[in-house]
C-alpha cells in the first residue's frame, strides 16, 4: 500500500467515526482514566450495553474513585459485580486500585505491572485516557486489520505490527476507537457490511473476508454440581470458595449427590468461560461444613455468582 492509499483510509475511518461511531458511550465522554479503566475492565467479556445501561453506572455511583475502591473490602466489590461474571477481574480491579488509590501510571509498562492488566488494557488506558500516540488491538481491531491487510492466521505480535504501521498519529485516540467501533459494527464476524465501508477503496481482504477472519475453537467440557440448600431461621448456609473462578465468593455448600437423591429440587444449565455446566440443587438439613450464614432478606446484596442466584431462585420457586 502506498502512503497516499494509507492516508486516505485513514482520514475516510477518521470521517467515518465523526459521523457514525459510538462517542456517547459515557467512557469515552470522560477524561478520568479510573473510570476509562474500569469500562475495560468490565467490557472484556460483557455487551456494551449491559455495562452502559447497568454496571457502569451502579458502580461509579458506590465507588467513584480508586481511592474509594481502594477502601472497599472485596466482598462488597464482588457484590456490585454479581452477574457480570469472570470475577478475577473484579478482584484484579480491587487489587490494582489498592496498589494505586491516587491515580494509575501512565506508561504501558508500568501498567502492565498491575494485577490483570495485560497489553491490550495497558494500551487502551494510554490511547483513550491519556490520549498518547500508541495502537490499540482488541478482537475487534484485529478482525478489521485481517481483512484490511489480507493476512490469513496472523499471529497476535504481527497484528500490533500491522497496528503500530497503520497508525495515525495525529489522530491516534479517534484513530483506534474508529477501527474498534468499525470492527463491531461494519466488518462484523458474519456479513461485514463492505459495501459502507469507509476502508473499502483499500481493503485488500474485501473479496473474501471469512478467509481472513477464523473465530477462536473453544473446547467445552461438561461437568455435573451439585450444590446444598439448607435454610434455619431465615437465613441461608453458604461457603467461602477457596479456589477456582468462584475463589473468595459465598457459594452453596457442594454435596456427595448419592446420599440425598431424595432431596433434589431440580436441575438447571449454566455457562460458564469454557464449562457447561449441569447443576443439580438438594434442599438439605445439618451441614458439617464451615457454615456461614446469610440472611435470606440480604441475598441480593451478598457477594454471590449467578449461578449460586440461580440456585437459589429454584428454591424460592418450590416454596412459592
Ligand atoms: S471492506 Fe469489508 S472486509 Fe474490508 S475492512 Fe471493510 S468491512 Fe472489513
Amino acid at each position: 500500500m502506498t502512503q497516499r492509499q494509507l492516508l486516505h483510509s485513514q482520514n475516510s475511518l477518521l470521517s467515518w467515526y465523526v459521523t457514525d461511531a459510538r462517542s456517547e458511550l459515557p467512557w469515552r465522554k470522560t477524561s478520568n482514566i479510573y473510570h476509562i479503566y474500569l469500562s475495560e475492565v468490565m467490557l472484556q467479556q460483557t455487551q456494551v450495553s449491559r455495562v452502559e445501561a447497568e454496571y457502569y453506572p451502579r458502580f461509579l455511583k458506590i465507588f467513584p474513585t480508586l481511592e474509594s475502591l481502594s477502601k472497599a473490602s472485596l466482598d462488597e466489590v464482588f457484590s456490585l459485580w454479581s452477574g457480570l461474571g469472570y470475577y478475577r477481574r473484579a478482584k484484579n480491579l480491587h487489587a490494582t486500585a489498592q496498589l494505586c488509590p491516587d491515580g494509575l501510571p501512565n506508561t504501558s509498562a508500568e501498567l502492565e505491572k498491575l494485577p490483570g492488566i495485560g497489553r491490550y488494557t495497558a494500551s487502551a488506558i494510554c490511547s483513550f485516557g491519556y490520549k498518547q500516540s500508541v495502537s490499540v488491538v482488541d478482537t475487534n481491531i484485529a478482525r478489521v486489520l485481517a481483512r484490511f491487510f489480507a493476512k490469513v492466521d496472523v499471529k497476535d505480535k504481527e497484528l500490533w505490527v500491522l497496528a503500530d504501521n497503520y497508525l495515525n498519529l495525529k489522530s491516534a485516540t479517534e484513530h483506534n476507537l474508529a477501527l474498534m467501533d468499525l470492527g463491531a459494527m461494519i466488518c462484523t464476524p458474519k456479513n461485514p457490511k463492505c459495501d459502507i465501508c469507509p476502508l473499502i477503496t483499500g481493503c485488500i481482504g474485501k473479496e473474501n473476508p471469512a478467509l481472513y477472519y477464523k473465530k477462536k475453537k473453544i473446547t467445552y467440557v461438561d461437568k455435573e454440581l451439585h450444590h446444598a440448600i439448607c435454610i434455619e431461621d431465615n437465613a441461608i448456609a453458604m461457603v467461602k470458595s477457596k479456589e477456582g473462578m468462584y475463589k473468595d465468593m459465598l457459594e452453596l455448600p457442594s454435596l456427595e449427590a448419592h446420599k440425598h437423591e431424595d432431596t433434589c429440587l431440580g436441575t438447571f444449565k449454566h455457562s460458564v468461560t469454557h464449562f457447561r455446566l449441569k447443576v443439580f440443587v438438594y434442599l438439605v438439613e445439618d451441614l458439617g461444613e464451615d457454615i456461614t450464614w446469610v440472611a435470606l432478606d440480604s441475598i441480593a446484596s451478598a457477594p454471590i455468582s449467578s449461578l449460586t442466584q440461580k440456585a437459589f431462585a429454584m428454591y424460592e420457586k418450590s416454596v412459592a
